[in-house]
């Protein structure tokens, strides 16, 4: 007290009257726009799982990483290997499917080769002995009636079908009928970053979400945690609500186009652990075989 501020290193007399300045009356702070709200930072993220730990010492599997199948930036092998290397047991690919033209969607001739392509990968990292799996899977869209864009057989021999809304997105009226219709399609097991919003750019889509969730439990569906920064989809507030409304399945991948957007996965892990969610409630911390019995069940019925 009563020392001068132009004492500090690098602080002249024009500064310390800056400082004085907004000290005396502080600049307005702006709320942040709808779009903007109700993501974690990086360092909410870091300060969540150090204090847990476990969420990242348990091995979890990244079930959403797409390909140069249709719009990641790595073939599939090497998609997979990357992601071996960061210690996931296990992951699903889910390229796009075809009425993603802007993606360079899949139809069903190239969904069933590379249907073919993983069960080889598969082979090979059994017989070398190596426990890592990769899910044969798609992130298939859904129109907003519920029906969905692949021929139903094509898609038997998937292990996981996440299914996406990526149209009408900005619609400001109530979604909660598409949401139902989605979850009564009785191939998709997952429903991937259900709100669709995007951080500066949109707020996401409308619907009473604990219809929507009660929904997803009655059925057994899973709904997803995409961990893209920019999604964080489910939001914390959105997985509070699923878990209220008796979801018993959640799903948590990266959504990863490029082999560094693989290290996303802590933004869901900390959303998880935030909501409250039990590990063993998350598909990812389920072995590769459990989860292939649920997906396999689910189709069932
Ligand atoms: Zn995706």
């Amino acid at each position: 007290m009563g020392r001068s501020l132009t004492e500090l290193r690098a602080v002249g007399p024009w500064i310390a009257a800056r400082i004085h300045g907004w000290l005396d009356a502080p600049p307005d702070i702006l709320e942040p726009d709808e779009t903007r709200k109700g993501f974690l930072t990086m360092a909410e993220v870091r300060r969540v799982l150090d204090a847990e730990p476990e969420w990242e010492r348990t091995p979890h599997a990244d079930l959403q990483v797409h390909t140069t199948d249709s719009d990641g930036g790595l073939p599939l092998p090497e998609m997979a290997a990357r992601a071996r290397g960061l210690g996931r047991p296990f992951i699903a690919i889910t390229d796009h499917s075809k009425s993603l033209t802007i993606a360079n969607g899949m139809d069903e001739g190239r969904l069933a080769d590379q249907i073919v392509r993983i069960g080889h990968l598969n082979a090979e990292l059994a017989a070398s002995g190596d426990p890592f799996r990769v899910l044969r899977s798609i992130e298939m869209d859904v129109f907003p009636d519920g029906t969905c864009d692949m021929e139903p057989h094509t898609l038997a021999p998937l292990d996981l079908v996440l299914g996406a809304f990526h149209s009408k997105l900005r619609i400001r009226e109530d979604q909660t009928e598409r949401y139902l219709a989605a979850l009564r399609e009785p191939s998709v097991h997952v429903l991937a970053h259900p709100q669709a919003r995007m951080y500066g750019r949109r707020t996401g889509v409308r619907a009473d979400w604990a219809r929507v969730f009660a929904e997803a439990a009655e059925r057994g569906k899973a709904v997803e945690i995409d961990a893209t920064p920019a999604r964080q989809d489910l939001s914390v507030e959105l997985a509070r609500v699923a878990m209220a409304e008796g979801v018993r399945w959640f799903s948590m991948g990266s959504d990863a186009h490029s082999a560094s957007e693989l290290q996303f996965l802590p933004f869901g892990l900390a959303t998880a652990a935030l909501a409250g969610i039990p590990r063993e409630r998350i598909l990812s911390y389920r072995t590769v075989d459990e989860v292939v019995a649920w997906g396999r069940e689910l189709r069932a019925g």
